[in-house]
């Protein structure tokens, strides 16, 4: 859909995830006949995460897509429009709101970032190169390429966890490379990695470079603590080091902590009146399906009341 500029709509809703989704139901509910930019992919990371295990309604847990799939219906069905198309630019400056993207321009009343966090890179040769020829940020995209082959994973939090678990269905060997001697993620997971007969875990160590011959085959390995370096014979390497938040085109307009993620209120409210976030990108701490999408309805609920305040 292309917008034109005149029409201004009550709600606008940049983001697809977990939180943009919620959000849009929830205003939906209320009637102010929401908007939904879904960005580059309609319902952001969650599409790409395997069996999702801790989201209640789902005892025996729900692969990402299916989720986001159950989230657009459920908004759709009360009067959600969700346009494929991603903001590029924002003026917060003054009433309505305007967004522009790439098919056109939106005027809003009242506006709720979910724009989400974006994957981490490690920055090291090889990774751009090999990125899609044995390099992954994804395993539930690309775990099977790999039956019986030996991997690494880098990180040392849940995201690392979990997936190199997941991991495990497909490859003969999975190392989990730390940069520390201690893990990020919890014990839950933790204690499931470890029991796992394939997986090892390397402490101390960083990648520094990955090298190949068309497809990656190796690692330079680096141990923090005595820096002697090996290089490691390897099938693939899947890297987990966590996120930064979606926040550029709002630097300079809404307030940022020091790590970019926008600030937000108990009430999901930004630093400019009628713009809430919601989910990851004001959500450094967490970062669970779960809270993100309590925060797109709370973030709705509180776009209902500024809006009514004023009418
Ligand atoms: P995270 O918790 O921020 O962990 C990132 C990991 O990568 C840390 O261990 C960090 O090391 C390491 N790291 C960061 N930059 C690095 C670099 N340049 N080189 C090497 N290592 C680097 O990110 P996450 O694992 O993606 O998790 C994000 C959030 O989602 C967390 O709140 C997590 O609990 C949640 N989550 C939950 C589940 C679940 O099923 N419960 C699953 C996935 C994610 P340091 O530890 O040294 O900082």
């Amino acid at each position: 859909m292309s917008e034109s500029s005149e029409k201004v709509h009550q709600c606008l809703i940049i983001g697809s995830g977990p939180a943009g989704l919620s959000a849009a139901l929830y205003a939906a509910r209320a009637e102010l006949a929401p908007v939904v930019l879904s960005g580059m992919e309609l319902g952001g990371q969650v599409s790409k995460t395997a069996a999702i295990e801790n989201y209640p309604g789902f005892p025996d847990g729900i692969q990402g897509p299916e989720l986001v799939a159950v989230f657009q219906e459920q908004a759709e069905r009360f009067g959600a429009e969700i346009v494929f198309d991603s903001a590029t630019d924002v003026d917060l400056s003054q009433r309505p709101f305007k967004v522009t993207t790439y098919g056109g321009e939106y005027l809003a009343d009242s506006l709720i970032i979910a724009t989400g966090a974006l994957i981490r890179q490690l920055g090291v040769p090889g990774e751009i190169e090999f990125t899609g020829k044995g390099v992954s940020y994804c395993a539930t995209c690309d775990g099977h390429f790999f039956k019986g082959k030996d991997l690494i994973v880098v990180g040392g939090g849940d995201s690392a966890l979990k997936e190199g678990i997941f991991l495990t269905r497909f490859a003969e060997s999975v190392t989990i490379v730390h940069r520390r001697d201690e893990l990020r993620g919890g014990v839950y997971l933790a204690k499931k990695a470890k029991e796992n007969p394939k997986i090892q875990f390397l402490w101390d160590t960083v990648v520094t470079e990955i090298m190949g011959d068309g497809t990656v085959n190796s690692v330079r390995l680096k141990n923090v603590k005595t820096e002697q370096e090996e290089v490691r014979d390897i099938d693939g390497v899947f890297i987990y080091i966590g996120h930064d938040p979606n926040t550029e085109m709002f630097k300079g307009q809404l307030e940022t902590d020091e790590n970019g993620y926008l600030v937000v209120d108990q009430h999901m409210h930004t630093s400019v009146p009628g713009v809430f976030a919601a989910g990851e990108v004001g959500d450094p701490h967490f970062q669970q399906v779960v809270i993100s999408a309590g925060m797109g309805a709370a973030a709705a609920m509180e776009a209902v009341e500024f809006l009514e305040d004023e009418s």
